[in-house]
C-alpha cells in the first residue's frame, strides 16, 4: 500500500487527502538599493504587503466558525493594520531601505516596544513576528507562513505546530495532522484529540512528501501511506467506517467485561466542549481546566464573570459529576499578569497551586465563585488543585475548600513526590486524579513540550505506570477514588492497563470516550490485572506495547 511512514498515533481515525505543509518563514534577502525613481513604487509595494496580510486574516476570520478563532484572527488583522506601522515602513523606504527590510525593521521596533511594555503586550510579540513573516512573504511572492489555505480539504504536515497555529486549526478543512516532531502530551496532540482530527506525531519523512500528493493517515496506528492505490484507500476507509459505525453504537457507563464500573469522564475547557453527542456520552467531567477564563486578558476575571462561566459549565453537566481544577497558570499555560517573575525553569517554578499559595486572594476568590455556582446547579461539583507536592499542601487546599463551602476536595497527582506519598495525601482529601502529562514530565525530567524527548514522555513507560500503580493501591487501601485525567486515559489499550492497575475513572477528550469504552468492556478485570502486571515488568515502553498487543488489548482494528 504505497510507501508507509511511521510515527506515534495520538488521535484515532482515518483520513486521506492531498498533503500541504506549514510554510517556513521567509528568509530576508540581501538588501537592495532602491533607485530614487522607484521609491514611490516600493512604498506602494510595502503598503500592499501589509494590506494583503490584513485582508488574508480578515478573510480567514470571515470563514471561521469558532468565536475564539474569529477573535484571534481579527485581533491579528488589527495589529497589522496599525497606521503607525505603515508610516514607519514608508519612512524607512524613504530613508533607503527596500520594502522587505523596511517591514522587518518596522516590526522590530514595534516588537521592542511591546516587549518593554511587559504583560499582555509582551505576550503578543510572537504574533508580531508572524505578521512580519507574512508581509515579507507576500512582498517576495512566497507562500504565507503558517497553516496553508489550498482551497480544498487537506492533510497538514508540519515540523510541529505553534500554539497560535493550533488555535486556528479548522477541522472542516484539516483532514489530518502529521508532525515530524511534537510528542503525545504536547498541545498539538491535545488539540487534535479535542477537535477529533486524526493525528500522528514524530513521523520522520513527512516533510519530504511533495505537496499535493495524496496520503492516507491512520491516527490510531500512527501510520501515513504515501500515494496509496484507490483499492487500498477504499479498504482502509471501509475499515474505518466500520469502526466508526461500531463506536457510534457504543453507549452507557464504562464497565469491564465482568461488570466492574470504570467511570468514563470528559476533559473540558468550556461548556461548548460538552455539547453534542460526544459530550452527552460522558458520565461526567473528570477535568474542567479553568485556565481559559484567565487567558487573553490583562487582569483576573471579576467574581460575577467567574460565577457566570462556572454556572454555564455546571448547567451543561447537569445531573453529573464535574471535577473543577483550580487555576493551573504557569509553564505551558502562561498567564503573564499572574506569573510575573522571569524564572529560569518555569515548569519547576511557581505554577499551579504554588501561585495560589502566594496569591491566596486569587485562589479564595476562585473557590468562592465555584461554590456560588455549585449552589445553583444540579451537577455534583468536586474541586481539585493542580501541582500538589505534599500531604501538607493537600490538607491546606482541603481547608480552603471547606472554608468556601465545597464538600468534595481532591488533588491532582502530577509530581512524583505526591505519587510516592499517595497514601498520606489520600488521608487528607477525598480523591486524587493523576495528571499523567505532567507526571511524565517530572518523572523523566523531560519537558512535555520538547518533541525530541517524546520517547521518554511516552505514557507506556513502565516507570510512569509504577507511580500510577502506587496511587491506585493507596486509593484501594483508603477506599477513595483514584482517576487518571492525563492524555494516557485516552489511549484505548493503555486504558485497559490503567483499569488493571486499579484506576477507578478515566477522563479524556469527549470524542475519545467510545473507543476507550469499547476497549475497557472487552476485558474482564482479572484479565486487565494480568496485563497490568506484565506491563509493569516490561523493560521499556516498546516492550510494554508489545505485551499489550500480544494480550489483545489493541483490539481496535484501525490501530
Ligand atoms: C496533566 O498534567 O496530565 C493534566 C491533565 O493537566 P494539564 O495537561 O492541563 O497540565
Ligand atoms: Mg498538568
Amino acid at each position: 500500500m504505497g510507501e508507509a511512514l511511521h510515527g506515534i498515533g495520538v488521535s484515532s481515525g482515518v483520513a486521506a487527502g492531498p498533503v500541504y505543509r506549514v510554510a517556513a518563514p521567509p528568509r530576508l534577502p540581501e538588501r537592495v538599493a532602491v533607485p530614487a525613481d522607484r521609491v514611490d513604487v516600493e512604498i506602494e509595494r510595502g503598503a500592499m504587503a501589509l494590506a494583503a496580510v490584513v485582508a488574508d486574516l480578515n478573510r480567514r476570520a470571515g470563514a471561521a466558525d469558532r468565536p475564539a478563532v474569529v477573535e484571534i484572527l481579527r485581533a491579528q488583522a488589527m495589529m497589522a493594520d496599525d497606521p503607525v506601522l505603515r508610516d514607519s515602513v514608508t519612512e524607512l523606504i524613504r530613508a533607503g531601505a527596500d520594502a522587505a527590510h523596511a517591514i522587518d525593521r518596522a516590526f522590530a521596533a514595534h516588537r521592542e516596544a511591546f516587549a518593554a511594555a511587559g504583560g499582555y503586550l509582551a505576550e503578543r510579540v510572537a504574533d508580531l513576528d508572524d505578521l512580519r513573516d507574512r508581509a515579507v512573504a507576500f512582498y517576495l511572492g512566497q507562500p504565507m507562513p503558517g497553516i496553508p489555505a489550498p482551497g480544498r480539504p487537506f492533510v497538514l504536515a508540519a515540523r510541529d505546530l505553534a500554539p497560535a497555529d493550533t488555535a486556528v486549526l479548522d477541522p472542516t478543512t484539516v483532514l489530518a495532522l502529521v508532525t515530524e516532531e511534537g510528542g503525545p502530551t504536547a498541545h498539538t496532540a491535545i488539540v487534535a484529540r479535542t477537535l477529533g482530527i486524526p493525528a500522528v506525531v514524530r513521523c520522520p519523512g513527512v516533510l519530504r512528501v511533495a505537496e499535493g500528493t495524496t496520503v492516507a493517515v491512520d491516527g490510531g496506528a500512527g501510520t501515513l501511506w504515501v500515494d496509496p492505490s484507490q483499492a487500498d484507500l477504499d479498504a482502509l476507509m471501509a475499515r474505518d467506517a466500520e469502526r466508526q459505525e461500531r463506536l457510534s453504537r457504543s453507549a452507557g457507563p464504562g464497565r469491564t467485561a465482568d461488570g466492574h464500573p470504570v467511570a468514563l469522564l470528559a476533559n473540558i475547557g468550556s461548556a461548548s466542549d460538552l455539547s453534542g453527542p460526544a459530550g452527552d456520552a460522558a458520565e461526567g467531567v473528570g477535568l474542567f481546566r479553568t485556565e481559559l477564563l484567565y487567558l487573553d486578558r490583562a487582569t483576573p476575571p471579576a467574581v460575577d464573570e467567574e460565577v457566570a462561566t462556572y454556572s454555564a459549565v455546571f448547567a451543561a453537566a447537569a445531573g453529573r459529576r464535574i471535577v473543577v481544577r483550580t487555576l493551573d497558570a504557569g509553564a505551558d499555560k502562561p498567564v503573564p499578569y499572574l506569573n510575573h517573575d522571569v524564572e529560569p525553569n518555569p515548569a519547576l517554578g511557581v505554577r499551579g497551586i504554588r501561585l495560589g499559595w502566594r496569591q491566596p486572594d486569587l485562589l479564595q476568590a476562585q473557590l468562592a465563585a465555584i461554590s456560588t455556582a455549585a449552589s445553583r446547579t444540579a451537577a455534583e461539583v468536586w474541586v481539585m488543585a493542580p501541582m500538589i507536592a505534599t500531604a501538607a499542601e493537600a490538607a491546606r487546599f482541603r481547608d480552603y475548600c471547606r472554608e468556601a463551602g465545597l464538600v468534595k476536595a481532591g488533588v491532582m497527582v502530577e509530581i512524583p513526590a505526591a505519587a510516592l506519598r499517595a497514601e498520606s495525601i489520600l488521608s487528607e482529601v477525598d480523591f486524587i486524579s493523576i495528571g499523567t502529562n505532567d507526571l511524565s514530565q517530572y518523572t523523566f525530567a523531560a519537558d512535555r513540550q520538547c518533541g525530541a524527548l517524546a520517547d521518554l514522555l511516552d505514557p507506556w513507560q513502565p516507570a510512569l505506570l509504577e507511580l500510577v500503580a502506587a496511587c491506585a493501591e493507596a486509593g484501594k487501601a483508603a477506599g477513595k477514588p483514584v482517576g487518571v485525567c492525563g492524555e494516557a486515559a485516552a489511549d484505548p489499550a493503555l486504558a485497559v492497563v490503567l483499569v488493571g492497575l486499579g484506576i477507578t475513572s478515566l477522563s479524556m477528550a469527549p470524542r475519545a470516550i467510545p473507543a476507550v469504552r469499547e476497549a475497557v468492556a472487552a476485558h474482564a478485570l482479572p484479565d486487565s490485572q494480568r496485563l497490568a502486571a506484565a506491563v509493569r515488568g516490561a523493560a521499556d515502553a516498546i516492550e510494554a506495547r508489545a505485551l499489550a498487543r500480544r494480550h489483545g488489548a489493541f483490539h481496535d482494528p484501525a490501530r
